[in-house]
């Protein structure tokens, strides 16, 4: 089973993403990139340069519902005449553009966001959006964890490895303990645990860095020798950056715990203190404030920072 990694362009700050194409019954492309027309283009001649066209796919699969990796996965499908396309069912929430606007306003408010700035960020997660293209969820075949993906010349198991989004899934070839991890490993940084909802309990949030930090154990334990990740180059040392991220994560911790006073003080409030140059208009500032708030959950619920609702908006305090 041939796992040829293609280089396509995004618009955003991240750089290129990685698409996985394996040549092998049945043609499968894990994750697509975004719709734009540089990254259709991009596409279309990567794959034509290994004498594959986009109706030769049987098979897409995506990592996770982020509009640079699944933006294009309707385009391909489409052209090739209904291949199957593969995610995790806690990411179809948030697909395509059905972003459930209510839950994150909710969850941005109780964390001290006001009102303008999420309008602000919501209007730009609009125009994010049209990176992707709408599939219904009847055209979508469900990512289950341990499930198997068979390919003529062998399988890949899949670990569900939620944190980074709920629904992010990894592919394990055992035989030589390859990944293809999506953003759950990124060669240069550390991924970020995105605010998102509960899939089980959506008014509640998903404590995206615990999830993390075990799904980052879990691929640890596969021992693998090569981790392709949804950004960069592959990762021959994995256990290099197990510990870096682990340090970047336990550094973080301790930043964001000396930040909480006696006195109280939001999420939103320490997002600002965190990053005090990345709360312009752009990405970084849900980004920044998914950061503050996913630490601020691990501080919790390790019971280093107590936390209370006051007037609607919760309020940490130093233990
Ligand atoms: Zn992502
Ligand atoms: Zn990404």
């Amino acid at each position: 089973m041939n796992i040829i990694p293609l280089s396509i362009p995004t618009p955003f700050y991240v750089g290129d993403v990685n698409v996985y194409l394996i040549k092998d019954d049945p043609l499968t492309l894990i994750d697509v990139g975004p719709k734009t027309p540089e990254a259709a283009d991009a596409l279309r001649s990567e794959l034509a340069r290994n004498g594959v066209q986009f109706s030769d796919v049987r098979r897409i699969v995506l990592t996770h519902a982020h509009e640079d990796h699944c933006g294009l996965a309707k385009l391909v499908r489409d052209e090739a005449k209904d291949a199957e396309v593969f995610i995790h069912e806690w990411e179809t929430g948030h697909l395509f553009g059905r972003l459930a606007h209510e839950d994150h306003r909710r969850l941005m408010l109780l964390s001290g966001v006001p009102d303008a700035v999420f309008e602000d960020m919501r209007l730009l997660y609009e125009e994010v959006s049209l990176l992707t293209d709408s599939l219904d969820a009847s055209d979508l075949q469900p990512l289950r964890d341990e499930m198997e993906l068979e390919f003529e010349s062998g399988s890949l198991r899949v670990p569900h490895t939620p944190g980074h989004t709920p629904g992010s899934c990894s592919f394990a070839r055992e035989a030589d303990r390859t990944l293809i991890c999506g953003d759950c490993i990124l060669k240069r940084i550390t991924p970020n645990p995105i605010l998102a909802p509960d899939p089980l309990h959506p008014s509640k949030r998903f404590h995206s860095l615990a999830e993390y930090l075990v799904s980052l154990a879990r691929l640890r334990s596969l021992a693998p020798t090569l981790a392709y990740g949804g950004h960069g180059g592959p990762v021959t040392d994995f256990e290099e950056i197990f510990h870096r991220y682990v340090r970047a994560i336990d550094d973080r911790q301790k930043k964001v715990i000396a930040l909480v006073p006696n006195g109280g003080i939001t999420a939103y409030e320490v997002a600002q203190k965190l990053f005090p140059n990345a709360l312009g208009h752009d990405v970084h500032r849900f980004l920044a404030i998914s950061e503050a708030i996913a630490h601020l959950d691990y501080a919790e619920s390790e019971n280093k920072v107590g936390v209370e609702i006051a007037n609607g908006v919760e309020v940490y305090r130093s233990n």
